[in-house]
This record gives C-alpha cells, sequence and structure tokens, in this order.
C-alpha cells in the first residue's frame, strides 16, 4: 500500500540532505530526481534522468516520470508510476520480471553509449547524440 498517493513537486539546483516525504526534487542541473519511497518506509529514491534511465515530462503544473519507479531494492519493494504528480499503485513484479527488466536496462546503455551489449552485438553503432540545451534553457527560464 501507498502512504503517499500524490507527489508536490519541487525545482531545486542540489537535492537537500533531508528530504520531505510527499514531495517530488527535481534538480535539472543535475538530472537527478529524488523522493522519499511513496510507500512510507522513508527510504530515497534517486531516478537519474538520462536517455537510458528516466524521463520527466512537466506540463507546467504538474510533472510525470517514466518509466515506473520499482523499487527492488529496498526491503519495502514497492512498484508505482508518477504521472501527472499522482502517485500509482503498478503491483509487485516476480524476480523474473525484474531481472528481464535490468536485461533490457543494460542493453539499452550498452546500445546508448556504444558498447556492445552482452550478446556480442557486432552491428555499427552511432555516436550518442549531443545532450541538446532544451533543459538548460527551460531550467534558466524557470530560475529567473
Ligand atoms: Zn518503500
Amino acid at each position: 500500500m501507498l502512504r503517499h498517493r500524490k507527489l508536490e513537486h519541487r525545482f531545486v539546483k542540489h537535492v537537500p540532505d533531508s528530504l520531505e516525504s510527499g514531495v517530488l526534487y527535481v534538480s535539472v542541473e543535475y538530472g537527478i530526481v529524488s523522493h522519499l519511497c511513496c510507500c512510507g518506509c522513508g527510504e530515497e529514491v534517486v531516478t537519474p534522468l538520462s536517455p537510458t534511465d528516466w524521463r520527466l515530462v512537466f506540463n507546467g503544473e504538474t510533472v510525470s516520470l517514466s518509466p515506473s519507479v520499482g523499487n527492488w531494492s529496498l526491503r519495502c519493494r514497492s512498484h508505482y508510476v508518477i504521472d501527472r504528480g499522482r502517485v500509482i499503485e503498478a503491483g509487485s513484479w516476480t524476480e523474473a520480471q525484474i531481472a528481464a527488466r535490468r536485461h533490457k536496462d543494460k542493453a539499452e546503455k550498452a546500445r546508448y553509449f556504444g558498447y556492445p551489449a552482452a550478446s556480442g552485438s557486432a552491428e555499427k553503432l552511432a555516436p550518442p547524440a549531443a545532450t541538446s540545451g532544451w533543459w538548460s534553457r527551460i531550467w534558466r527560464w524557470l530560475v529567473r
């Protein structure tokens, strides 16, 4: 069960050392989103923003994070989706599902960063796309 059904977002430069529950801290500058686990266990959950990790959508009022947040390494093993500030329970996964997701993550990172995946793919890999200045422009606009 989730204790927090809503997260208020807070754009920050640095994620503070002690987090408030029910708050999603977003550091665009460092590409880090952090919050206390929505189950209420008090563990900090860090979701890095990158083309191979999480993506954040800010619609001007609320934020969404995708894919879902699966806290498999925490004792609570909570799993939820953050959609427009709402926290939606996503159900627990089996060990096989978790392993499959980790494998997929690894393969995605391998593709993106340009080294062959464990399977030894020999295809020619494109260089990583240059980081666009889009976020930094949004960020400057937000903090001015
Ligand atoms: Zn938890």
